[in-house]
């Protein structure tokens, strides 16, 4: 692909982002004209085209590098999007758009035959969700059209939570980027399957078993969620299957009391540096003082778990930016968003966990 320089447009999350500004008119005409646009959402950066154009499906993979077995989600503005691109909306689906649309969560329904084979990878259900980002809701007004967008990054690095993150990535491959400035969640959706009675979960994200449940009584999890992949489960979103969100560093997880957990992780930094490599410490922002300083990346304290969720993918990409070697972290399970972080940090790890 030929390099040229992207016009990147800024603007805040609100203010600039009114329907009738400029920047979004000249976004939406991109789209509309089969070109690419990454644009923010309160969940990550997506890299969007136009949903209902093969063509710039097509684009989206390649600009990607990501395996066109891997399907896109749809994102949509108003309920007549919905009607046109769904078969079926099911009654749990029905429920679960009331409360948490707009917002972070991602459904799964029969794909009606407007949907283009190449954005759902040739399966015959679509990935749809109803962003709450202003930007994402105007870029997509503007358009006139649905937009199919993964997360803006090169397949397999960690997802932009940045307009410079989708730069570093994207340059020049793309057609405009949308500087909303930084991603209010930082992780990908919450994707869940509604084609049938009882809702399935296919990803965790912000949205939670726990939230779903308290809408729709049940939820089940998609196995693949909870295993290994050496376990066997063939994860039922395609993506899922992916070692995603990898920095270029090796990174261990850490699991035990806090006190092991750091003992046990300074030693491993001893002993990396005495290999020469260059070694950095994903902590809670409680645990800093068990660390030497100039190592510890402190991800956060909070108790809803929405800092560290924020800090994730920021904090990998960080360590390739210092060329750092190895990653040793601490495991984020005590906190209500404990689930999505760990599993992303699990798969930028390759699920490789000291126990302690
Ligand atoms: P990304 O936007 O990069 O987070 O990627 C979209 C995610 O949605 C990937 O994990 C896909 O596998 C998943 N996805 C998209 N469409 C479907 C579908 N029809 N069924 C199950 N998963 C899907
Ligand atoms: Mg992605």
């Amino acid at each position: 692909m030929t390099e040229k320089s992207i016009p990147t447009i800024t603007g805040t999350l609100t203010g600039d982002f009114a329907a009738d500004s400029p920047i979004l008119a000249q976004a939406g005409a991109i789209i509309r004209a089969g070109g690419l646009v990454a644009f923010p959402t309160e969940t990550v950066y997506g890299l969007g085209g136009n949903g209902l154009d093969s063509t710039a499906s097509k684009k989206i993979y390649a600009a990607k590098g990501r395996p066109s077995d891997n399907p896109l989600i749809l994102h949509i503005e108003d309920d007549s999007m919905l009607y046109m691109l769904a078969e079926d909306v099911t009654d749990t689906a029905e429920l679960l758009i009331r409360d948490f649309w707009p917002g972070p969560l991602t459904l799964v329904v029969k794909a009606s035959s407007v949907v283009p084979k190449t954005v759902t990878g040739g399966l015959d259900t679509v990935a749809i969700r109803m962003p709450s980002h202003p930007a994402a809701a105007a870029l997509i007004r503007a358009a006139g059209v649905p937009i199919a967008a993964p997360s803006a990054n090169l397949s397999g690095k960690p997802s932009p939570t940045s307009a410079s993150h989708v730069k570093e990535d994207l340059n020049g491959r793309i057609d405009m980027i949308l500087d909303g400035g930084d991603v209010p969640i930082g992780l990908e959706s919450t994707i869940v399957d509604v084609t049938g009675d009882v809702p399935v979960l296919l990803r965790p994200g912000y949205i939670t078993v726990h939230d779903i449940k308290e809408v729709v009584g049940e939820c089940l999890i998609d196995p693949a969620v909870l295993h290994k992949p050496e376990d066997g489960f063939v994860p039922k979103a395609p993506g899922m299957k992916y070692r995603h969100y990898a920095p270029k560093a090796e990174l261990t997880i850490f699991k035990g009391g806090a006190a092991n957990v750091a003992a046990a992780i300074n030693e491993a930094v001893k002993k990396a540096e005495e290999e020469d490599r260059k070694a950095r410490i994903l902590c809670a922002g409680a645990n800093v003082h068990f660390y030497p300083e100039h190592l510890a990346r402190p991800m956060g304290n909070d108790e809803a778990g929405e800092m560290i969720a924020h800090e994730l993918y920021r904090a990998l990409r960080e360590c390739d930016e210092q060329s750092v070697d190895v990653i040793f972290s601490e495991s984020f399970d005590d906190n209500p968003l404990s689930e999505a972080i760990m599993n992303r940090l699990m798969k930028a790890a390759g699920y490789r966990v000291t126990e302690v």
